[in-house]
């Protein structure tokens, strides 16, 4: 999810900042996706789309497809440039084949199934790929990721079968469940890991909605990579910087570079001063190519050193989040009211 023609709809006010943050925070990781979602619409009525379903094959092999998504229809705008029209079960499979690995726990699998089917919900309606003569894309830098089940067979090897077969089940075990906040779809984003606590909208997009707001995230150690460093010479930040044409004065000594450093109340860097210059946690984090902004600085030897924690935007549902809530014994009903406040489950039909 990694771009820009998802967001173009969205509002004026909370495109604020979202400049800067994208490329990182959409950043082309298949396995663990960060989904852009969309403004809130009106939910009912989903449109149906002219095109016939295609013959492609049903992705499930021995899970039988839920009945709703089985009788809806999305146009899928193709990275070739050709239109596939498919049930929403075959273009759920897909997605949640994409943005999260197998191996996670079922009930983590039927939360992402729920977000990425609320999520497509929103972009059928908000008809940003009409000009296409498609619902969504599957183009990750713009819509969802999306993976061919002939492609994610081969990535599993011989697990493949038992793969497929589980993501089938994560999809028709949550048929036509969708995420709504005063009956509306709402903008179920995700992220990867979090450092304890998610983000509020507004600190990352200056938009505040009220399901977007941060709760506490249960996921540690045990994710990958879950601690990253980035070090930077006094050069390379001086080069970026310039790169960027931000307009530091970075001619005095680099201990005084960064100043004034502020967190946001779930403890991500809010802003920090850069010879000068007043960058947000999101700028910085794109800028240094950073995993997220739970961030300190750190100056050794002429470089800094960026100690980054979890990654992702942080707003919305942690996916580490939700396979260690998983594991701990939750279902996705609890993981989805946990991670996304007030929001309510609505079946569509
Ligand atoms: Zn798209």
């Amino acid at each position: 999810m990694r771009n820009a023609d998802a967001w173009r709809a969205l509002r004026a006010p909370f495109l604020t900042g979202l400049a800067l943050s994208l490329a990182l925070m959409l950043l082309p990781l298949a396995a663990l996706g960060e989904s852009g979602a969309g403004e809130v619409a009106a939910l009912p009525p989903v449109p149906t789309p002219a095109a016939e379903p295609s013959a492609a094959p049903s992705a499930a092999s021995s899970t039988p497809p839920g009945e709703l998504d089985s009788a809806r229809t999305l146009r899928v705008l193709q990275q070739d440039g050709t239109v596939e029209a498919m049930s929403m079960s075959d273009y759920l499979w897909r997605v949640v084949a994409a943005e999260m690995p197998a191996t996670f726990e079922g009930e983590a699998l039927r939360s992402q199934a729920v977000c990425a089917r609320t999520y497509s919900l929103w972009k059928m309606q908000a008809k940003s790929h009409e000009a296409d003569g498609a619902d969504i894309c599957a183009d990750s830098g713009c819509c969802q990721a999306y993976i061919a089940p002939e492609n994610a067979a081969q990535r599993w090897e011989e697990n493949a079968e038992a793969y497929t077969q589980k993501i089938s089940g994560a999809v028709a075990d949550t048929d036509g469940q969708v995420l709504t906040y005063g009956g509306s779809p709402i903008q179920a984003v995700f992220f990867s890991s979090a450092d304890g606590q998610t983000a509020d909208a507004a600190e990352v997009w200056g938009r505040s909605l009220p399901y977007l707001v941060p709760v506490d995230s249960p996921e540690g150690e045990e994710v990958p990579n879950y601690h990253s460093t980035v070090t930077l010479t006094a050069e390379e930040v001086k080069s970026l910087a310039a790169g960027a044409g931000l307009g530091c004065d970075l001619s005095g000594e680099p201990s005084a570079w960064f100043a004034n450093l502020t967190r946001t109340a779930s403890g991500r860097v809010d802003s920090v001063e850069l010879g000068g210059v007043s960058l947000s946690g999101g700028a910085a984090r794109s800028l240094f190519s950073l995993r997220s902004a739970s961030f300190d600085i750190s100056l050794a030897d002429g470089a800094f050193t960026f100690s980054v924690t979890g990654y992702g935007h942080g707003v919305g549902l942690s996916q580490y989040g939700a396979n260690a809530m998983a594991k701990a014994g939750s279902g996705w009903r609890e993981i989805l009211a946990h991670y996304y406040t007030g929001a309510e489950l609505q079946t569509y039909g």
